[in-house]
């Protein structure tokens, strides 16, 4: 398994300040959850690790077993077996999902390894089985018109067929139905191994009912304020957040 540091990671936004030192590991087998209030720097904090262009990093590092992850370039943050499933993923016209799905397996492969066509299939087919995913999808470009469940499933698809060592998922539950986010979740629990890390962007708890974190980290003004296991994200679904703000005299 992989270990991804981040470490005292700030980011700025057209000069204001997200992040303010945020520091987090996560090892293979580990499945860890961040929480936080809207607007604190969880979407921030994906973006930045996976080389959003917007997102300035002005201290700190992101460490990919030793490796600085922050001086790769997005295709090489991919090879090296990071992945990033987006709040918002966007639409690709021209491509198809089927093409765009081998396109990026064969990127993390070596030049004259490519996956043979016929063992992509199916592959691609039993997890589109697995996810419960109509099977014409695969033939429709990639997000294009997709509904928000569907572009859901569609990153948990990416996601098993890419077998990153790394993921980082960003709000894989909104906007899901209790069935789309059964079958989201079912996916995810699917890849649970000792190599496979996992870091769970999330503002509502329900998912975390799904999949067991083993780790639960609460984020706000663009820290990590305070960590802990599955219990603490059950408090926060109980009590909300000011019991943290003022144990850490946080002011809003
Ligand atoms: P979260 O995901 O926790 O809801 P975000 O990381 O999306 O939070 O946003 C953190 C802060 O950064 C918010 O105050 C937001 O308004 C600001 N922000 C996010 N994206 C941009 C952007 N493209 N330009 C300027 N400010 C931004
Ligand atoms: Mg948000
Ligand atoms: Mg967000």
């Amino acid at each position: 398994g992989s270990t991804l540091e981040i470490k005292n990671l700030h980011v700025e936004i057209e000069g204001n300040e997200i992040l303010k030192g945020v520091n987090l590991t996560i090892k293979g087998g580990e499945f860890h959850a961040v929480m936080g209030p809207n607007g604190t720097g969880k979407s921030t904090l994906a973006s930045a690790i996976m080389g959003h262009p917007h997102y300035e990093i002005t201290e700190g590092s992101v460490l990919l077993d030793g490796k600085e992850v922050l001086e790769m370039d997005v295709d090489e943050r991919a090879k090296a077996g990071l992945f990033l499933g987006m709040q918002y993923p966007s639409e690709i016209s021209g491509v198809t999902t089927s093409d765009f799905l081998r396109s990026s397996i064969n990127a993390r492969r070596e030049e004259g390894d490519e996956i043979p066509l016929m063992k992509f299939i199916k592959e691609m087919d039993e997890v589109l089985d697995y996810l419960e995913i109509d099977k014409n999808m695969a033939q429709r470009y990639l997000n294009e018109g997709f509904s928000g469940g569907e572009k859901k499933r569609n990153e948990i698809l990416q996601l098993m067929l890419l077998k990153p060592e790394i993921a980082i998922l960003d709000e894989i539950d909104s906007g899901l139905d209790i069935d789309a986010l059964k079958v989201v979740s079912k996916g995810i629990n699917k890849l649970r191994d000792d190599q496979f890390g996992c870091l769970i962007i999330t503002h509502y708890q329900r998912l975390l009912n799904y999949i067991t974190p083993d780790k639960v980290h609460v984020m706000m003004q663009g820290r990590v304020v305070k960590s802990g296991g599955p219990e603490l994200a059950q408090r926060l679904e109980a009590e909300g957040y000011d019991w943290i703000k003022q144990e850490l005299g946080i002011e809003d």
